[in-house]
């Protein structure tokens, strides 16, 4: 069983057992982490990139329980990164895979800096992307509105029939009627077995239309609302409170 809880913004918590996989905390105002961890032996810190909203140096609290970090390769010449104890920093390029016989962790592109990630744990796959999305602005030129379809489209032949168990993805309702555009071409392309939306900036209560999900290809799905909550999903199965 998956335990997720919601942090804020892309901020999520997994447990898997005494595993702890810890996406983009910037904020954890419930500190659902800080009382997580006492119960955990393993506790691995994802970074997708070193904008404000993903990464945080409040985390570096949790460093003497840290098994290992995961960040994406901007992070390097940051200052906020030099205060971690860097024997335990793995750095991901883009397409970059890192394993040991504990776990594995594949990065891909993201349309914004930074990477997403796919990480294998204890026979779960779990997506989190990041600020990978179809970020398609209305108010903006047309060439933008082009490049940044393109810039998703390219990414997406690469995760075309991606596996996986949970996916987090961004659904920001600042891009209005589009806010939902990228995870419903990420949903609709992958085989990903339930959705957990994310960045929603303004958007904190969208469901899903009736053409979001393909037909045969409707998921699960959680929207997280409040920092704090949480839900258990088996494999395969519903979100459960
Ligand atoms: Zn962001």
């Amino acid at each position: 069983m998956l335990e997720i809880t919601y942090l804020f913004n892309s901020g999520f918590l997994v447990k898997l057992g005494r595993t702890a996989l810890i996406f983009d905390d910037y904020m954890d105002t419930a500190g659902s982490v800080e009382k997580a961890l006492q119960g955990c032996d393993e506790v691995y810190i994802f970074v997708s990139h070193a904008h404000f909203d993903h990464f945080d140096s409040h985390i570096l609290a949790y460093a003497s329980q840290t098994t290992k970090y995961f960040f994406s390769q901007d992070l390097h010449h940051t200052k906020r990164a030099k205060s971690f104890p860097q024997e335990k920093i793995i750095y991901l390029q883009k397409y970059d895979a890192w394993e040991n016989e504990d776990i594995q962790v594949q990065s891909f592109d993201s349309t914004d800096e930074g990477t997403s990630f796919l990480v294998s744990k204890n026979g779960w796959r779990i997506f989190h992307a990041g600020d990978f999305n179809w970020w398609h602005w209305k108010g903006d030129t047309e060439e933008n509105i082009k490049l940044a379809r393109n810039g998703f489209m390219k990414q997406m032949k690469k995760l075309d029939g991606l596996e996986a168990d949970v996916a987090f993805f961004p659904v920001d309702g600042r891009l209005e009627e589009f806010a939902d555009a990228g995870a419903r071409e990420f949903c609709r392309r992958t085989q990903v077995k339930s959705l957990v939306t994310m960045h929603s900036t303004g958007f904190p209560q969208w469901q899903p239309g009736e053409d979001f999900f393909a037909a045969d290809k409707k998921i699960p799905f959680w929207v997280p609302l409040t920092p704090g909550e949480s839900r258990k999903i088996e494999k395969g199965g519903e979100f459960k409170e």
